[in-house]
């Protein structure tokens, strides 16, 4: 899963960006709302932090100029405790979700599962898929019960397949979503490490679709 962060104080900008990466996800970041709006308009983000205070150009102008361009990602604004009329603008806007400031950090990893969950059509936390259970908020999997050690990139690639459980994934998406917009991209090594994968979870619902990508689905349903 990819994430924006567009937050123009310094401290907070690299707390956020530190958290979401801690907490699994690839996260691109910007310092004003001009830089945010070009990345959000050319990078498939799963999901953005907003700051409505930006320089350069507002936050809720960054957002009216995405959804008018059709981008439809979830979007957690940031807004100041004391202007409720900045959440109804943001919401107006197309916001999913906000965190007023000063928030926990707890707080917003929390909104950004429940937000990158519910746009995937998820309703808990855990998501299953036959034997394999993925539970987005401890970061774990297990098959049959019994936990699976995962690298952050095997977690992040696994993660991505099961918010799209029963879909087929290309190789190319899959690049888009696990790599920062810095990383050297080789759709190549996609296969490496879905091999890596299929082999630590030892069963089989890991599926290569010839020519398209992969899907992760239950045993009984391998296409
Ligand atoms: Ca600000």
């Amino acid at each position: 899963m990819r994430i924006l962060v567009v937050e123009d104080d310094p401290d907070l900008n690299r707390q956020l960006v530190a958290a979401l990466g801690d907490a699994g996800y690839v996260v691109d970041k910007a310092m004003d709302g001009e830089e945010g709006h070009y990345l959000g308009e050319t990078e498939p983000y799963d999901a953005v932090v907003l700051d409505l205070g930006l320089p350069v150009l507002d936050g809720v102008s960054v957002l009216e100029k995405w959804r008018r361009a059709g981008k439809k990602m979830p979007v957690l604004i940031l807004t100041a405790r004391d202007r409720w009329s900045d959440k109804v603008a943001g919401f107006d806007a197309g916001a999913d979700d906000y965190v007023v400031k000063p928030f926990q950090m707890e707080e917003v990893l929390a909104r950004m599962r429940a937000l990158l969950r519910r746009s995937a059509g998820h309703a808990t936390s855990e998501l299953t898929c036959g034997p394999m259970v993925l539970d987005t908020k401890s970061a774990r999997v297990t098959v049959n019960g019994t936990a699976i050690k995962l690298t952050s990139l095997e977690f992040r690639l696994l993660s991505y397949l099961m918010h799209h459980g029963g879909k087929v994934v290309s190789r190319t998406e899959l690049v888009e979503h696990l790599y920062d917009q810095d990383f050297d991209r080789d759709s190549n090594t996609i296969e490496v490490f879905i091999g890596r994968l299929r082999k630590k979870l030892g069963v089989d619902v890991l599926h290569t679709i010839r020519g398209m990508g992969y899907c992760v689905s239950e045993p009984d349903n391998a296409k």
